[in-house]
């Protein structure tokens, strides 16, 4: 039995109407529906009676509390809202809504009448868009009557004619009157109701400047002349801006040296001439090791500065022919066009390098830093400026990996850059293949050679290129975002790895296991918290090994997922301190325990007297806070024996054990046991 159609006799009446109609009962329930709702909704009565209204509604949130206010309150209401039919179509709605109450003066039910204005808000956002455009655009409009006297004028106009409204407004445009152009404008206006050009106007100061100008007619329904309408833009301003534009288009901004594309057709000129006169020529892609980190220590102010003075030196080293082009960041280019032979774009690298390892001054710190140069040589490695640009790039970034300070291209770097693409391909497969693996590298005390902790690091074993560093593969990940599965693999793995070595019996070493930067989301405690529980393992057992930059980035998300990460019970330690031109100050504000010295400053101790005052400083620092150090890359027994004496709380390094696989590290768990220390290389 179908729900009665409860429409009363005058709503009956209306129901005949196209209006559309519907009847609630006062808890909210569809009790009467005309056939004009029907049409609207597209429901039929007998599918939609008993339905509550929410159906009809097209926002789920749609706040509707003051309407119903109203109409109880006053009888009746009206909104405008968004309704939706019953094939999903969404429009808009102006809904009247009258109550009608029992004779014990008892709400009885709801009368609506709704009227479906989509049009009309589309009328209206469209003519609000026209009044938009007509107050925003930089464009002067200008807008008369058929006696060509101004009706009405836009803010651009003001601004560029120096006009006031009042002005405006009684005058007939100069475009509409001058003499001269007067009668060729008026033909092609009558003709095609349309004219385009450059001419001059006046200013309310009487000068004159040019302008481009578009005039339209505008005709009536019924063909009759009503507005002309003028859009124009001040050519003055634009003709100094064309030069300004130049220079923002083919010059950097930053250091006012050619850009990427002004050195596209500086080479591409200079190539065609060596071509005819038979000249080498050479290009250079120079880049900065560590730049980020400047950036981050002492803000893009002061990477800016850096910039500015590098590119003078890099300058400075050059020929008044050679060009010199920024391509963004710490990324520059140089063309060499003077050259004889390969062996002087040697000469030419070097001498940067000299000049730009000197050390800057910024904030009255010294920094100095580090780069690295590709080089390629026309006509040997390429005859289009492209391509040497490019294999200059692939050739600087073996340079980078290799650690040389300079290296000339050779064909066979861009067959391994081939090959970096397709392990970075073969990376997705890596995890669901099962391929990844822990390594651990034991952290001894210097007291008595005990295993304290370990550091785990990842490796992978490629099917086909046998193990794999992270060195090779951790960018990528980073890169393409797989570092968070990653991530989490490592952490899994290493804490199924403690909880099979406590099956065994084994006494747990601390796991320190490194994370990246954007492994650092909230809730990341306690994703770790559910990994170890997952094991039954306490926290203290797992340290997190975090970096400076990561800390630099620091806002204030990242100290609140320190502090969680701390009042969990993780141990944090601070990886490669030392390196990053940090700000000590944040030592102070993050929960870290243990800072790790980078090996760059282990390396050579205690004859390198250079480094031994760094370490001891280091120590100083530590001491004062409270932090205790663990020395990396320890590989002889006098960098061993310097750090024991500045007691140091743990050593990792190939003096003690190199990284190896978890059986292995068990193996020596077991005999450090035993004997009761790890004192000597033990070759792993
Ligand atoms: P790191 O954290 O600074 O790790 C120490 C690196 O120094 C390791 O290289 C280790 O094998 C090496 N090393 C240890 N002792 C000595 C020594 O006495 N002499 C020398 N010359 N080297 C020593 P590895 O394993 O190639 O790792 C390189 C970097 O890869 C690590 O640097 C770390 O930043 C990253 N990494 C390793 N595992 C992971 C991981 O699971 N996740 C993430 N995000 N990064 C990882
Ligand atoms: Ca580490
Ligand atoms: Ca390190």
């Amino acid at each position: 039995m179908h729900p009665q159609n409860e429409l009363d006799a005058a709503a009956r009446l209306l129901g005949e109407l196209e209006a559309s109609l519907i009847v609630l009962d006062p808890q909210g329930y569809i009790t009467g529906w005309n056939a004009g709702a029907e049409k609207l909704f597209g429901y039929e009565a007998a599918e939609i009676l008993g339905q509550h209204i929410l159906l009809l509604y097209a926002d789920e949130n749609e706040d509707d509390a003051e309407l119903f206010n109203s109409v109880f309150a006053l009888g009746h209401g009206t909104v405008e809202v968004r309704r939706r039919r019953k094939n999903g179509e969404i429009f808009w709605a102006r809904i009247q809504l009258i109550l009608v109450r029992d004779e014990a003066g008892r709400p009885e039910r709801l009368i609506g009448f709704i009227h479906d204005i989509s049009e009309q808000i589309a009328d209206r956002e469209h003519a609000h868009l026209l009044s938009n455009v007509f107050e925003h655009t930089p464009d002067a409009i200008v807008i008369t009557d058929a006696d060509r006297q101004i009706i009405d004028v836009n803010p651009a106009f003001l601004s560029i004619s120096g006009f006031s409204r009042e002005d405006s407004t009684l005058r007939v445009p100069g475009f509409l009157q001058h003499p001269e152009m007067g009668s060729h404008i008026d033909a092609s206006l009558a003709a095609t109701g349309h004219w385009e050009g450059e001419l001059w106007e006046l200013r309310a100061d009487g000068t004159r400047y040019p302008v481009w100008l578009t005039l339209s007619a505008v005709y009536g329904q019924h063909g009759q002349l009503r507005n002309y309408f003028a859009v124009f833009s001040d050519l003055s301003e634009s003709k100094a801006a064309e030069e300004q534009i130049h220079r923002l288009a083919y010059y950097d901004s930053l250091t006012n040296m050619p850009n990427r594309s002004m050195l596209f057709t500086l080479l591409e000129q200079a190539l065609s001439e060596a071509r005819r006169q038979r000249n080498t020529g050479a290009v250079l892609c120079f880049n900065l090791v560590g730049f980020k980190a400047i950036n981050d220590s002492f803000g893009h102010r002061g990477g800016d500065l850096l910039l500015v003075e590098m590119a003078q030196r890099i300058r400075s080293c050059l020929r008044e022919e050679d060009v010199l082009a920024r391509f963004g960041g710490d990324e520059f280019y140089v063309g060499l066009f003077a050259i004889s032979e390969r062996i002087d774009a040697a000469l030419v690298a070097r001498r940067i390098l000299a000049q730009v390892t000197r050390p800057f001054e910024l904030e009255r710190q010294e920094i100095m830093v580090e780069a690295h140069i590709g080089i390629t040589v026309y006509p040997d490695d390429g005859r289009d400026a492209d391509r040497l640009i490019s294999d200059a790039a692939v050739a600087m970034h073996r340079a980078k990996q290799s650690a040389q300070p300079f290296l000339f291209y050779s064909a066979e770097m861009n067959r391994r850059s081939l090959a970096r693409i397709k392990l970075a391909a073969d990376l997705h497969h890596a995890l669901e293949r099962d391929e990844l693996r822990l390594y651990y590298q034991p952290q001894a005390s210097p007291r008595d050679g005990s295993i304290v902790a370990a550091e785990a690091l990842i490796r992978w074993e490629h099917p086909q290129r046998g193990l794999i560093g992270p060195g090779e593969f951790i960018p990528f990940a980073e890169e393409n975002g797989l570092i968070g599965l990653i991530g989490d693999w490592v952490i899994k793995e290493a804490c199924r790895q403690l909880a099979a070595w406590r099956q065994a019996g084994l006494r747990l070493p601390r796991i320190a296991v490194n994370l990246s930067a954007r492994q650092f989301q909230p809730g990341l405690a306690d994703r770790l918290l559910a990994v170890l529980a997952q094991y039954d393992l306490p926290p203290a057992l797992l340290e997190l090994e975090i970096t400076e930059t990561l800390l630099m980035q620091g806002d204030e998300s990242m100290s609140q997922i320190l502090d969680e990460l701390h009042g969990a019970g993780f141990s944090l330690a601070l990886d490669d301190f030392g390196t990053g031109y940090s700000n000590l100050a944040y030592l102070l504000t993050f929960p870290i325990d243990y800072l790790k010295i980078d090996q760059r400053f282990v390396r050579g101790l205690p004859d390198d007297t250079h480094n031994a005052a760094i370490v001891r400083a280091i120590f100083g620092i530590a001491e004062h806070l409270g932090l205790s150090l663990i020395a990396e890359g320890v590989e002889v027994e006098a960098e061993a024996a310097f750090l024991s004496e500045l007691d140091c709380h743990l050593l990792q390094g190939y003096y003690f054990a190199r990284p190896m696989p978890a059986d292995a590290f068990a193996r020596l768990l077991r005999d450090s046991e035993r004997i009761g220390a790890l004192s000597k290389n033990n070759p792993g």
